[in-house]
């Protein structure tokens, strides 16, 4: 008995006896991303003659019978399968159904099928619907745009983790970022790579729109392919309305770069960088104005003298505890925080001792002795005024990033060190790691013993951190 050929929108959820004849637009691989990958079967999208786009599903167990047989943009009559509702969040079409393979589903491919049915159908959404849809994990649309540029941490071989990040010019001239991770983000390296000319339009499918910090991104999902310029015919349109938008000579600057140490960031760039790349220890140069002190933390610490870890101050002594030593030799050490601005956005960086130290040319047991003298707190104390002072200054600075950066609990960037007036940026063969940070990691070598601070005790038992006298000098020395 034949199978009554129906169109997409007449099915009603349940086990069809009818037969549709559909485009397979996409397929990709299921995989449980909680367990550990799992292959759970193949998604797909299928497209009919009255373009009404309907998500399909093969489980893994079924995959054998199929998997040979599915070929992108083929048409196909399909019989035998079940109807049910599709997972109301991350939808792909805008039926609200799901076509699923059973063991008695048949996927024939058809040459000629009875209605011709379009060759392509995308979900696009321009800048503004992203925005409304950012975020509510409901839609997953389909983005078009033109690509200015794409930041790459693959590396050859590639590695565990992988990002690529795509700059789309959408409507409006509005920016975005396509964030791609992992397999996807080797294949689009590996595409960029290996094409002659660097595409412009660009066509993504099933982006996941994300607002990041008040910015737009689009993140790929398992869903997504890639098409670049005339790969498509909403592509090819856009190319052509491009070029015939322009004026100047085509770019030079190839579009894939990958994240070079030492590479100059712009704040903003700094910013995103810790959002979407993966974590990773790398170094990059940035400049801005200092628009803030932030003094509310003071602007030293005693820290213990072999671990630079900051003591914890108690009645009568002082404790590292990391060294679990509870007479702890303090070495009083900068660390100013300071927001820095340039014209692309704001952050948060802070300065550790050597590097104040360097800049101002004073140790920060001086600074506390010209400032309060010897018997003062000096992380009670107000910043020295060369401190103060650097809000409003510019300075180039060398910015560590480290795994903290892309924690959840990262608050400030760490400045390993600032560039004097009219010094260059070293260039990568060159890097010196000449950076404090709180992290322990210090080899402490410039650190000569004029900054220790012994504890002293005083009448009542009452014990004060100080600058170094020649009393506590030596103390140490007896
Ligand atoms: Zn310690």
């Amino acid at each position: 008995m034949a199978n009554v050929l129906v169109l997409l929108s007449d099915l009603q959820s349940g086990r069809s006896s009818s037969a549709v004849e559909v485009r397979l637009l996409r397929f990709w691989e299921a995989r449980n991303v909680r367990r550990s990958g799992e292959l759970m079967g193949v998604d797909m999208l299928l497209l009919d003659s009255q373009s009404t786009m309907m998500p399909a599903t093969v489980n893994v167990n079924r995959l054998a019978t199929h998997l040979t047989n599915l070929e992108e943009g083929s048409v196909y009559s399909l019989t035998g399968f079940e109807v049910t509702h599709c997972n109301q969040n991350y939808r792909l079409s805008d039926s609200s159904l799901l076509i699923r393979f059973t063991d008695s589903t048949s996927f024939k491919k058809v040459t000629e099928p009875a209605v011709p049915i379009p060759l392509e159908s995308f979900r696009f959404r321009n800048y503004s619907e992203m925005l409304g849809l950012a975020n509510s994990n409901n839609q997953l649309p389909d983005l078009i745009g033109e690509i200015t540029a794409v930041k790459s941490t693959v590396t050859d071989p590639p590695q565990d983790k992988n990002r690529v990040m795509a700059t789309i010019r959408m409507d409006n001239d509005m920016s975005v970022t396509m964030s791609l991770f992992d397999a996807q983000a080797v294949k689009i390296h590996n595409q960029l790579e290996q094409i002659g000319v660097d595409p412009r339009v660009v066509v993504a499918t099933s982006v996941n729109p994300k607002i990041v910090g008040g910015r737009l991104f689009l993140n790929a999902t398992s869903g997504t392919h890639i098409y670049f310029d005339k790969q498509t015919d909403a592509g090819e349109r856009l190319f052509y309305r491009l070029v015939e938008r322009d004026t100047g000579l085509p770019p030079v600057a190839p579009l894939l770069k990958s994240y070079a140490k030492m590479e100059k960031l712009s704040i903003s760039e700094l910013n995103d960088f810790v959002v979407t790349a993966t974590s990773q220890e790398i170094d990059f140069i940035c400049a801005g104005k200092v628009t803030g002190v932030k003094l509310d933390k003071g602007w030293c610490y005693v820290s213990c003298s072999k671990c630079f870890k900051k003591l914890q101050r108690s009645v009568s002594s002082l404790t590292c505890l990391s060294c679990n030593n509870t007479s702890a030799v303090g070495v009083l050490r900068y660390r100013v925080e300071m927001s820095i601005a340039d014209e692309t956005g704001e952050g948060l960086f802070v300065a550790f001792d050597g590097v104040i130290a360097k800049l101002h040319n004073m140790r920060a047991h001086e600074a506390a002795n010209l400032l309060a003298g010897d018997d003062v707190n000096p992380e009670k104390t107000d910043a020295p005024p060369f401190v103060r002072d650097m809000e409003g200054k510019s300075y180039t600075f060398q910015v560590k990033v480290g795994p903290y950066n892309f924690t959840a609990n990262h608050q400030s960037f760490t400045i390993s060190r600032i560039l004097g007036e009219g010094e260059r940026a070293p260039q990568p063969e060159f890097v010196e790691d000449g950076g404090d940070d709180d992290n322990g990691d210090d080899n402490g070598d410039d650190n000569d013993g004029a900054g220790l601070v012994r504890r002293k005790m005083k009448d009542g038992g009452c014990s004060k951190s100080a600058g170094p006298s020649a009393k506590s000098k030596k103390a140490r020395k007896a």
